[in-house]
């Protein structure tokens, strides 16, 4: 693994490396979002049930561990059964991390 690939934009931790990006084509509230498989350096929210496009999801926002930003969310449980390999997995909103080359 190399070095971290994703940093909260707000304090520099290290978010997700880059072979733990799985999809760019998320959406977000403020827009283009990132699924990755693994996820650091976070802290949960309180876990919720969503209604989105694709069906009902339980989620938990996540939150960077050390400035408390709200990065995005992970999927805990998906209704749907061709969803279901969503579970597990975080979405980061690109707003809230910044890309190291
Ligand atoms: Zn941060």
């Amino acid at each position: 693994m190399g070095p971290p690939a994703y940093k909260c934009r707000n304090c520099q931790t290290p978010i997700a490396y880059r072979d733990e990006l799985l999809s760019k084509n998320y959406m977000a509230k403020t827009g283009q979002a990132f699924m990755f498989s693994h996820a650091r350096n976070i802290v949960f929210g309180q876990k919720q049930e969503t209604n989105l496009i694709t069906g009902v999801y339980t989620i938990a926002g996540i939150f960077c561990s050390k400035c408390g930003e709200e990065l995005g969310w992970k999927y805990l449980q998906a209704s749907e059964a061709r969803q279901k390999f969503k579970e597990g997995k975080f979405i980061i909103e690109c707003s809230k991390i910044s890309k190291e080359y």
